[in-house]
């Protein structure tokens, strides 16, 4: 009888003891969940405003601290300004990966023709010269971008970047994985993108800007154990950017394309495939190595929360 509740009592003191360390674990993972959420990353993919392809990222920090990616053609500027006004009002950190019109042509119009604040800005710029004889006749918008940025409220606040710079904006961590290549000259100001890993908890974005073959080997060949990352920005909108080796290296989840509609279908106007464009073929890369979500220009202003 004695031995009896003995027993019964030894196994009430199991199932308590089980039954205090599954809670004190429930209890751990969710505080480590509120925290990692607490901690994320708020990134907008702006959508195309015109039917041109553009590339333009709106992220917020924790603390609310706005950072743009780029930003896009012209013609985008009156979305991103109203993105910009929508969230406070000013931006933290501007980070330009190539002065390409496509990329630059929004922060040109900000600058030139409003007043919004902005703090710092990072840039990886060739000269003048190089533009102009490496450019393909495109050299004009790197010199207005240079223009633009010596308006008094910001001319003091452009940082050319380094290779391996980190840059910490409340939460969030960039760091430099690429700049300017002058010595590539075929594709020049494509292959003379910055290109950024973003971090935030433990989970990583890449920004590849419009990264070319040639820039995207020298990536590989130099950097090649800092690429993995969870999230990764298609490289030139999806079409005739990065090689398939870089993506594999990368070895993302999540694709994020600056890809129009007519780009992803590779339509000219006489239907799908219509086109000689190569974005069907990096879609099969990226579906070849697990990716299972893509977000995509032509779909709009899309916003992800990452933690
Ligand atoms: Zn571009």
């Amino acid at each position: 009888m004695l031995s009896q509740n003995t027993k019964n009592n030894k196994r009430k003191i199991i199932i308590a003891v089980i039954s205090c360390t599954i809670l004190i674990i429930i209890a751990s993972i969710l505080l480590m969940s509120y925290i990692r959420y607490n901690n994320r990353l708020e990134l907008t993919q702006l959508g195309n405003m015109t039917t041109r392809q553009m590339m333009g990222y709106f992220l917020k920090t924790k603390d609310n601290k706005n950072i743009i990616i780029d930003g896009g053609t012209t013609g985008d500027s009156q979305n991103l300004i109203d993105y910009i006004n929508q969230n406070g009002g000013e931006v933290d950190t501007w980070f330009i990966t190539h002065p390409h019109e496509d990329h630059v042509g929004a922060i040109i119009e900000i600058l030139n023709n409003t007043q919004i604040p902005i703090h710092n800005i990072y840039v990886t710029l060739n000269t003048p010269e190089w533009y102009e004889k490496f450019g393909d006749g495109r050299g004009n918008e790197a010199q207005e971008l240079m223009q633009a940025l010596e308006v008094d409220r910001v001319k003091e606040k452009v940082t050319e970047v380094e290779l391996g710079q980190e840059i910490q904006v409340d939460n969030i961590t960039f760091k430099i994985l690429g700049v300017k290549n002058p010595e590539i000259t075929e594709n020049a100001m494509n292959n003379s993108s910055m290109v950024i890993k973003c971090m935030v908890n433990n989970k990583s974005i890449i920004f590849l800007g419009d990264t070319g073959q040639e820039s995207g080997e020298k990536l590989l060949k130099n950097q090649r154990e800092q690429l993995k990352a969870d999230y990764v920005q298609v490289a030139h909108h999806g079409q005739a950017g990065a090689g398939e080796e870089l993506y594999k290296t990368i070895s993302p989840k999540v694709a994020m394309w600056p890809t129009p509609d007519w780009l992803w279908n590779n339509d000219s106007g006489q239907g799908e495939d219509s086109g000689t464009w190569k974005t069907k073929e990096t879609r099969a890369w990226l579906e070849n190595i697990g990716v299972k979500e893509n977000i995509i220009e032509k779909d709009g202003n899309i916003t992800i929360k990452i933690y």
